[in-house]
């Protein structure tokens, strides 16, 4: 038997003999009958190595690479009212042990692929052996026949540890309760209308809330098909994507055609969207071809970007290679899951906005000098420029706490003003505006009214300069429109002057490379001459370094902190 929770009702209710997860590169296949029988035996095997202890509430960690194997593992645990921990096998042995530790998790489930890696990481510790390859018969393929019966249970304690991506700080551990993370799930349903039919390329990392409720437990909900891609390659996701639409001759070379039905929804961060574009004119000419048509409109039912600022030439080209399909950019996190989304109407996808609060999240913005609630018509101060507000978040899809961390979780909270629940302080700036044709409600009700556009994080992406504040993200969206500019990153420097100065770190071009003055490479003045039109003065970086690349975590972000401190070491 399973529990009777929500993503339970749903896996047993989907037809067992469609296909739930599909390991991309090996062509295996498991449906939503082997994935319901399989988890049933996980939970059981679990409970035996636990030695009869309880594993409600307790933390499972698991070492596991995007695969079947981590789904069902992932479930069972939930089976069981755990609380998951997923791992990314891309963490070195000390950064695992970290949040082994912090979690206290009880027991350490590892594939065989990572036996290794996770003997590594415990050795020494007798309370922790690894326990491997939690399936032990896979019934790949056929169909389940025995149903299997839900059972009521009063517990509450089922949910994942998710840890945040560590971009201002060690990365904290977010306690997502299963009711959480449902009420996530049927937000984006509802939102993006996930289907029966949906097929997702998944290449994004599993221990993040985009690769997994996204990606992941959402098309679960929705009895779609998750296909992973691991290890991810550019060439690869442009193999397997064009994989349907290949010329008939180029078939006889593929393994299972008939095993490769077209993608229809795509979800990942902006730089794999930047690499995949950078890598498609290498491909072959029939490749290119074929991919072109399987990221055209009528193929592709939905691209989605976000867990950094989608750069509007990235959306641009994107559009133009795939004849039309127009990026969909939302934001969100790991404490909150997706918050604000653009809408499924193309009217509803505006440059550099991202959108509006998604079903079941309240949403608001604050003004972070008075402390003042922005409210609907006052977006604009007396002086007609645009407010910033720090974002603030409430509703049934926020997490509970910081684990072992009750200082963040006060401090992150504000008090319950109004008897309706406290607001979830993001630390990410924002302003509102109305955009014509937009937020008229094609996309859905929720998707109504001012649109919501990010200016970066209170923390490192808003500079105070000379007693004005200038948003990170604007200037760098106005640097990647420059022909001269492949990557940037801006930032704020102490300034004995002006409190603070604009900066910026850039990788240049093929065309900037040679495109300064005198064929020479692209510098400060050039960079001031070609933003004179785009910005305000005091929004100009008054420093540009260049470098070879910007160092970025898994999920395409970069540490502010870091990059500054790196900047001011080299300059003593
Ligand atoms: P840490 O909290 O450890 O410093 P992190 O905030 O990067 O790391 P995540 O929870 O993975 O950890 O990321 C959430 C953050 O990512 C958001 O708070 C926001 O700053 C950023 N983000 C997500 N989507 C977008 C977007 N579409 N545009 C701009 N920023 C985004
Ligand atoms: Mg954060």
């Amino acid at each position: 038997t399973l529990p009777r929770l929500p993503i339970f009702e749903a896996i047993t209710r989907h037809d067992p003999n469609r296909t739930a997860v599909v390991h991309s590169l090996s062509g295996r296949s498991f449906t939503y009958g082997n994935l319901v029988q399989d988890v049933v035996d996980a939970k059981q095997r679990l409970r035996q190595e636990s030695r009869g202890a309880s594993l409600e509430g307790e933390r499972i960690a698991f070492l596991i690479e995007n695969s079947y194997d981590y789904v069902v593992t992932l479930l069972a645990v939930i089976a069981n009212h755990g609380i998951a921990v997923p791992l990314s096998p891309a963490f070195p042995a000390s950064e695992l042990r970290y949040i082994i530790d912090q979690s206290q998790s009880m027991m350490l489930l590892s594939s065989s692929k990572f036996q290794s890696k996770a003997e590594d990481v415990v050795s020494g510790d007798l309370e922790l052996k690894p326990i491997f390859n939690m399936i032990q018969k896979r019934l790949e393929g056929s169909a389940n026949s025995t149903p299997v019966a839900l059972e009521d249970c009063a517990s509450t304690s089922a949910g994942m540890m998710l840890y945040t991506s560590g971009t201002t700080s060690r990365p904290k551990g977010v306690l997502l309760p299963l009711s959480a993370l449902t009420a996530q799930c049927l937000s984006l349903l509802q939102a993006w209308n996930y289907s029966t039919t949906d097929r997702l390329l998944h290449v994004l990392p599993l221990h993040h809330i985009h690769g997994t409720v996204n990606a992941l437990l959402t098309p679960l909900f929705a009895g779609s098909t998750t296909e992973f891609l691991f290890p991810f390659s550019v060439e690869a996701a442009w193999s397997r994507l064009a994989a349907p639409f290949l010329p008939v001759q180029t078939i006889d070379h593929q393994p299972k055609p008939a095993l490769k039905p077209k993608i229809t929804f795509f979800t990942v961060v902006p730089t794999i969207y930047n690499r995949l574009m950078l890598a498609h004119p290498e491909l072959s000419e029939d490749l290119q071809k074929a991919s072109r048509e399987a990221i055209s409109p009528k193929n592709l039912r939905l691209n989605i970007s976000g867990s950094a600022a989608l750069p509007t030439p990235t959306k641009a080209a994107w559009t133009e290679l795939s004849g039309g399909n127009v990026l969909l950019e939302r934001y969100g996190m790991t404490e909150v899951g997706m918050a604000l989304s653009c809408g499924l109407d193309n009217s509803d996808r505006v440059d550099g906005s991202v959108g509006w609060p998604l079903p079941f999240v309240e949403a608001r913005l604050v003004d972070s000098d008075t402390g003042e609630v922005i409210c609907e018509g006052k977006e604009v101060d007396a002086q007609g420029r645009e407010r910033l507000g720090e974002i603030q978040l409430r509703g049934p899809t926020v997490f509970k706490e910081y684990w072992r961390n009750p200082d963040a979780t006060e401090s992150e909270f504000t008090a319950d003003e109004d008897g309706k629940g406290r607001w979830f302080k993001t630390g990410d700036v924002a302003v509102r505006r109305s955009v014509d044709g937009a937020g008229v409600g094609k996309s859905g009700d929720w998707a109504r009214g001012k649109m919501f556009f990010i200016q970066g994080r209170k923390s490192a992406d808003i500079i105070k300069t000379g007693g004005e504040k200038v948003s990170a993200l604007e200037v760098e969206r106005e640097m990647l429109s420059l022909p001269e500019v492949a990557e940037c990153a801006v930032v704020a420097l102490p300034s004995g002057n002006w409190g603070q100065k604009v900066a910026a770190v850039v990788v240049l071009s093929e065309k900037g490379k040679t495109g300064g003055r005198r064929g020479k490479g692209w510098g400060p003045m050039d960079m001031r001459r070609a933003l004179k039109e785009k910005l305000a003065n005091y929004k100009i970086p008054q420093e540009m370094r260049v470098v070879g690349h910007i160092p970025r975590n898994a999920m395409g972000k970069i540490n502010k902190k870091e990059l500054v401190k790196e900047i001011m070491d080299r300059q003593l």
